[in-house]
Order: C-alpha cells, then sequence, then structure tokens
C-alpha cells in the first residue's frame, strides 16, 4: 500500500498524493527516508529539500521547516513555507538572493542590527534552497506537474 501524503502550509495545499511510494524528508535530525509501514514518527522539519517519489517519478519540493507526522501509511506536513519545483519563480529567487547578498555585504561595512543580519541570512538561504530546487529539476529533467 503506497502513502498517503499531505502538505499545507497555514495560508494553502501544497500537494495531496496517495500514490507515494517514498518520501525523503529533511529533519533537524537529519535526513530520513518514510517508505509505507512506517512506524508513527512525529519530527521537525528544517530547510531542505524533500523529494516526493510516485510512480511518475520524482517531485522535489523546497520546504522551510515545519512538522511531520506518520500515522498508519498517512503522512501529514505541516510546513512554515513549501514549494514544489514547478511552483517556483526562478527569477524571483534569483532576486532576492541578490537582494540578500547586497544586505549582507552592506551589513559587514556599516554597525546594522543583528536582526538584519539574521533577517538577510535567513532570506539568502530561502532564496538559495529554491534555486537549488527549481535547478536540480529542470537538470534531471523531471517532468512539471502542469
Ligand atoms: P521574496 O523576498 O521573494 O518574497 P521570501 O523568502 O521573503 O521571498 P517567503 O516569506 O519565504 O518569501 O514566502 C512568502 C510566500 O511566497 C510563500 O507562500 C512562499 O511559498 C512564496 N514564495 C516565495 N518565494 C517564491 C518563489 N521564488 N517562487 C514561488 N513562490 C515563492
Amino acid at each position: 500500500m503506497p502513502l498517503r501524503l499531505s502538505i499545507v502550509t497555514q495560508d494553502r495545499t501544497v500537494l495531496e498524493q496517495d500514490d507515494v511510494t517514498r518520501l525523503v524528508v529533511p529533519t533537524t535530525e537529519g535526513q530520513i527516508t518514510i517508505l509505507p509501514s512506517h512506524a508513527p514518527l512525529m519530527a521537525s522539519l528544517s530547510i531542505g529539500e524533500m523529494v516526493v517519489y510516485t510512480p511518475a517519478g520524482p517531485d522535489p519540493i523546497a520546504v522551510h521547516g515545519g512538522f511531520i507526522q506518520v500515522v498508519d501509511d498517512e503522512v501529514s506536513v505541516l510546513a512554515d513555507a513549501a514549494e514544489r519545483a514547478s511552483d517556483i519563480d526562478e527569477t524571483r529567487a534569483d532576486e532576492a538572493r541578490t537582494r540578500a547578498e547586497r544586505h549582507l555585504t552592506e551589513r559587514a561595512a556599516d554597525t546594522g542590527e543583528a536582526i538584519d543580519l539574521l533577517r538577510a541570512q535567513a532570506a539568502l538561504q530561502r532564496s538559495l534552497l529554491r534555486l537549488r530546487v527549481v535547478r536540480r529539476r529542470r537538470g534531471t529533467g523531471v517532468p512539471a506537474s502542469r
């Protein structure tokens, strides 16, 4: 029996899939693989790439923290933010990266608030993850979902 997966954020459903054969998940304890008949699990997600495998092929997803619960082949992901590779706007992510890098460079030259530094570092991390996910999909030729 395949896994049933739902990935939601506070404002939308990112993915509902009922033919998942394998799931690779970035957790704060490290990367884990979930196969059907997995033991019950609750874990927190780190910021990284999740890959959903179905008979149609791998579906890479950028996840930005949250939680995962596994019970009886039912997988629920509640993410702070999540985007399928096919939904990522590469230009937007590239612009976010440039902006974050500029903020970090300017910050290095002045005495700005530490909070700005943390915010710029977090924005840089999000943009780099989105770029990695969208470019990997293109590189491996995984078909878009639409
Ligand atoms: P930006 O500066 O481009 O807004 P951000 O990292 O500040 O990026 P978030 O606050 O993480 O953006 O996300 C806001 C919303 O926009 C979320 O729903 C997220 O999924 C979506 N989002 C952010 N960047 C992209 C992108 N490059 N492609 C598609 N959706 C994105």
